[in-house]
């Protein structure tokens, strides 16, 4: 076959089932986060809030950030110069290691190019490299995480969405004396519902299983410094493994695991996805760290998230627009159809200046599609009141269902 025909009808497949990605093409200006300019393929231009960022805290604009940042490319200049192994290693990713070590309070902690490529890695060279290891997989567990373990090609189990309870009848009919291993997240994305890490952690001491747990939205976010559900439920220390990004919360870029000083050791001397590959650009690392830094000294911008949180829900039960209850920062607004997703979506785009990217399969479930809102310490009162009316008026205009509260 024609490779051209070949790749257009792969194309034309994910058109016609709604499922191809359109990018919005975005300026983000510096200072003035949630602010950006959108460039449309015409050359025109729109102002418009985005109301769908992962840099959760809008720390990716913080001068602290950007000042740590500009001094290291002054001093180090652009890239690192190298894989790890072979000259790449520059101060500031050791100093950035210490600082997440200290995060989580373990021994040790290892950076990658980005959380995905940590999880793939990290999980993929534990999970192929320990003998006759069987793998314990979360149903909704990320995709880094699902293609670690698969290329791993060792047994794995899957167990029910935050349920310790099939995760002990699993465990509980495997031969006691084989390595065991249970990856899961705190703060799952789209849903934005929380992991129980205690009885997780419970059910694997029973069966003297190793925990790995994603963060990845949740650090920064949660716990007294950032460091997670883990850090506010004071559970950390009983995780073997702790995943988190440089890329959500601290605004920046980058992955890594912390976990004690001889299984970061291994990682950081069998793992073909941190061997092979230029290490982060020495100003990331110093972005990364001072956001880090930041964020572990100041309580300001998680609390004003909350209050944003808990402002935009308040206001769109006042309107019966429906959204998921859960305990998180995640506010999925949810239309469960396809089509009037998209619709609103681009609506509140071209029309009201509001950027959200319509949430749909295969990234949810049919039937549960979103719109999904991360109100962040800089929407403004006048934000939040403007999206709700906006949503106010399409509710009515596309006769979607309201919840009476
Ligand atoms: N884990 C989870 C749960 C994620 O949602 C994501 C990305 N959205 C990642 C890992 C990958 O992190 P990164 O964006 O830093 O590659």
């Amino acid at each position: 076959m024609d490779m051209n025909t070949f790749f257009k009808n792969a194309i034309d497949g994910l058109k016609e089932a709604g499922n191809y990605r359109v990018f919005c093409d975005l300026e983000r200006k510096s200072g003035a986060f949630p602010r950006a300019l959108r460039h449309r393929a015409d050359g025109s231009t729109q102002d418009v809030t985005v109301w769908c960022s992962n840099d959760y805290l809008g720390m990716g604009q913080h001068p602290v950030v950007t000042a740590a940042m500009k001094e290291a490319i002054d001093r180090c200049g652009a890239g690192a110069g190298g894989t790890r192994n072979i000259s790449g290693t520059n101060h500031y990713h050791v100093e950035l290691e210490r600082e997440l070590a200290d995060l989580h309070g373990k021994e040790s902690a290892l950076i990658f190019t980005s959380g995905y490529v940590s999880n793939w890695a990290a999980l993929g060279t534990l999970a192929s490299k320990i003998p006759s290891i069987i793998v314990y997989s979360d149903a909704l567990n990320h995709a880094s995480m699902i293609e670690g373990i698969r290329h791993a090609r060792c047994e794995k189990r899957i167990f029910k969405h935050n349920s310790p309870e099939d995760l002990r009848r699993q465990m509980a009919a495997d031969d006691p004396s084989r390595p065991k291993l249970v990856a899961f997240e705190s703060v799952y994305s789209m849903d934005g519902d929380i992991a129980p890490i205690a009885e997780f952690c419970d059910v694997a001491d029973e069966f003297g299983a190793m925990t790995y747990l994603d963060e990845v939205h949740a650090v920064g976010l949660y716990g007294s410094r950032g460091g997670g559900v883990a850090e506010r439920e004071g559970v950390m220390d009983r995780l073997t493994v702790i995943e988190g990004t440089l890329g959500k919360a601290y605004g920046v870029m980058g992955g890594y695991i912390a976990a004690s000083s001889l299984l970061c050791d291994f990682v950081r001397s069998f793992a073909s996805g941190f061997i092979f590959t230029t290490a982060l650009p020495p100003s990331l690392a110093a972005g990364a760290a001072a956001s880090i830094r930041h964020l572990k000294a100041s309580e300001l911008e998680r609390a004003k998230q909350r209050r944003n949180v808990e402002k935009l829900r308040a206001r769109l039960d006042a309107h019966g627009i429906p959204h998921l209850p859960n305990p998180s920062h995640i506010v999925p607004v949810m239309v469960k159809n396809a089509a009037k997703c998209k619709f609103l979506s681009d609506l509140l785009l071209d029309n009201y200046g509001i950027y959200v990217q319509p949430i749909n399969y295969p990234t949810v479930p049919v039937g549960t599609e979103r719109l999904r809102f991360t109100p962040t310490p800089l929407h403004t009162d006048a934000d939040i009141d403007h999206l709700v009316g906006a949503l106010n008026d399409l509710w009515s205009r596309c006769a979607l269902a309201r919840e009476v509260a």
